[in-house]
C-alpha cells in the first residue's frame, strides 16, 4: 500500500513545521521516503494514516515498555485529567513518583522532576557545576543526552543521522567548556584528567550508549570513570534517560552496580508523557533552589497527568515485563542475525541490556569511530523492506531498536516473515563508488 495520506500530510507538514517534523529522526532523513504519520496504537502495533498496521519496534523511542494505550496507563491518565490538568502547585502524586525512582536506584536520594531528558541533563550539568565551582565537561563522542548546548559536540543520535559535527548555535564558549573523547577508552579519559584535572566539573555518560546504535561500556568503563572523576574532585553524571527502568528495574545500575553521582531520567518514567527527572545523593540535591543557590525550574515539572502516566508505568513494571522485555529483545536479535547471516551480509547484533540494533560490519563496534565504518549504506534498503512489510524499525542505523513487553507471537510472526526478504534487499545494496 502506498502512503498517500503520509506523503499528503508531510508535505502539508513541510510548510509549517521546519522539515515536517517536531524532531529531526522522524523525517526518515538518512533513509529516503515518506514518513508514515501515525494515528493509533496499541499494544505492540502502529496504525499509521493510510490504516497500514506495523509492529513497533521504536517505543516511542524508549517509553512504551508495556506496549502502547496500556489499560492501567490509560486510565490513570483518565482519571488525573479529570482531576485538573496543572496547577503549578505541588501534589502527593509527585512525591509518589520521586519516592517510586528513589526505591528502585539505590544511589539516589532525591529527585527533580523536569519535562524532557534534554532538561535533566542541562540541570545535572549546571548543578555539577554548582556543586564543584569548576566549568569543564567531559562527553564521549556518539554519546546523546538531548540538545543541551554544550552537550551537542559530536553527539549521536539525530545529530549523527544527520552526519553533524555539532550545531551552528552553539557558541565557541560554549563548545570550548566540552571535551569529548572516545566512548569504552579509559585512557583518554586519564589523559584529559592529567592535562586540565583541576577544571572539569564532571564526567557525562549514557550509561550503556544507545544513541549510536547499541554499545555496552566494556567491562570496568563505568566503574573507571567514576574512579578517574573521584581521584580528580568531579562528579560522574550517569544518563539513565534511555537505559532507566528499561533495561532492569534500577536501569543500568541494576546491570552493572556502578554507583554514578548524578543521574538523570526520562523516557519511561514519563509512561510517554513529558516527564523527566535528574536525582542523587541529598548532599549535592540540597544545592538546588530553593534549598540552595543553583536554580532550576519549570511551569509544567511534576505535571500531574504526566506523573500519574509514569507511575502506573513504573507500578505495573514487575519482574514479568523485565523477564518479557529481555526475551523479547534477544528473540528479535536472534531473527536479525539467522536473516542476515542466511544471505552472506557482514553484521553484528550488539545488546546493551535489552537495547538492540545491528551494525552491518565484520566487527564489534565498541565506539562511535566503529559505528561510523560500519556498512551503513546498507540500511536503507534493510529499513524500507522492513517497513513496507509492517515492521517499524529506527529509521537510521545510529539507533537502538526498542521492544515492548507487548510484542506476541503474532507480532513476532510479521517481524520473521518480513526479514528474510529485507536481508536481501541489504545484501543486494552496492557499496558507494
Ligand atoms: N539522554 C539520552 C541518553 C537520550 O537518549 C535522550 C533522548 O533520546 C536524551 C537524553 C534527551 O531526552 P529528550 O529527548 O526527552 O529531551
Amino acid at each position: 500500500m502506498s502512503p498517500e495520506t503520509s506523503a499528503r500530510l508531510f508535505e502539508r507538514a513541510a510548510a509549517v513545521i521546519p522539515g515536517g517534523v517536531n524532531s529531526p529522526v522522524r523525517a526518515f532523513s538518512s533513509v529516503g521516503g515518506t514518513p508514515r504519520f501515525m494515528v493509533s496504537a496499541a499494544g505492540p502495533w502502529l496504525t499509521d494514516a493510510d490504516g497500514m498496521r506495523y509492529v513497533d519496534l521504536i517505543s516511542s523511542w524508549g517509553p512504551m515498555i508495556l506496549g502502547h494505550a496500556h489499560p492501567a496507563v490509560v486510565e490513570a491518565v483518565r482519571e488525573a485529567a479529570g482531576q485538573g490538568l496543572s496547577f503549578g502547585a505541588p501534589t502527593a502524586a509527585e512525591v509518589a513518583l520521586a519516592e517510586e525512582i528513589i526505591a528502585r536506584v539505590a544511589p539516589v536520594e532525591q529527585v527533580r522532576l523536569v519535562n524532557s531528558g534534554t532538561e535533566a541533563t542541562m540541570s545535572a550539568i549546571r548543578l555539577a557545576r554548582g556543586v564543584t565551582g569548576r566549568r569543564a565537561v567531559i562527553k564521549f563522542a556518539g554519546c546523546y543526552h538531548g540538545h543541551v548546548d554544550a552537550l551537542l559536540a559530536q553527539a549521536g543520535s539525530g545529530v549523527a543521522t544527520l552526519g553533524l559535527p555539532t550545531s551552528p548555535g552553539v557558541t565557541g564558549a560554549q563548545a570550548a567548556d566540552t571535551i569529548v573523547l572516545p566512548y569504552n577508552d579509559l585512557d583518554a579519559v586519564r589523559d584529559a584528567f592529567a592535562e586540565r584535572g583541576s577544571e572539569i566539573a564532571c564526567v557525562i555518560t549514557e550509561a550503556a550508549a544507545g544513541n549510536m546504535g547499541a554499545v555496552a561500556p566494556l567491562p570496568g568503563f563505568n566503574a573507571g570513570l567514576r574512579d578517574i572523576a573521584h581521584e580528580h574532585g568531579a562528579l560522574l553524571v550517569m544518563d539513565e534517560v534511555m537505559t532507566g527502568f528499561r533495561v532492569s528495574p534500577s536501569g543500568w545500575y541494576g546491570v552493572d552496580g556502578v554507583a554514578g553521582d548524578l543521574y538523570t531520567f526520562g523516557k519511561v518514567m514519563s509512561g510517554g508523557l513529558p516527564a523527566a527527572a535528574f536525582g542523587g545523593p541529598a548532599e549535592y540535591m540540597r544545592y538546588l533552589a530553593p534549598a540552595g543557590p543553583v536554580y532550576q525550574a519549570g511551569t509544567l515539572s511534576g505535571n500531574p497527568v504526566a506523573v500519574a502516566a509514569g507511575l502506573a508505568t513504573l507500578r505495573h513494571a514487575d519482574e514479568s515485563v523485565y523477564a518479557a522485555l529481555d526475551a523479547n529483545a534477544t528473540r528479535l536479535g536472534g531473527l536479525i542475525d539467522d536473516a542476515l547471516t542466511a544471505e552472506g551480509v557482514p553484521h553484528r547484533v550488539q545488546y546493551a541490556g535489552n537495547l538492540v540494533s545491528v551494525f552491518f560490519s565484520d566487527d564489534e563496534v565498541h565506539d562511535y569511530a566503529g559505528a561510523q565504518a560500519a556498512q551503513t549504506w546498507r540500511f536503507p534498503a534493510f529499513f524500507h523492506a522492513l517497513l513496507e512489510r509492517g515492521v517499524y524499525p529506527p529509521p537510521s542505523p545510529f539507533e537502538a531498536w526498542f521492544v515492548s513487553a507487548a510484542l506476541d507471537d503474532e507480532a513476532f510472526a510479521v517481524i520473521e516473515a518480513a526479514l528474510p526478504d529485507a536481508a536481501r534487499a541489504a545484501a543486494a545494496v552496492q557499496a558507494p563508488a
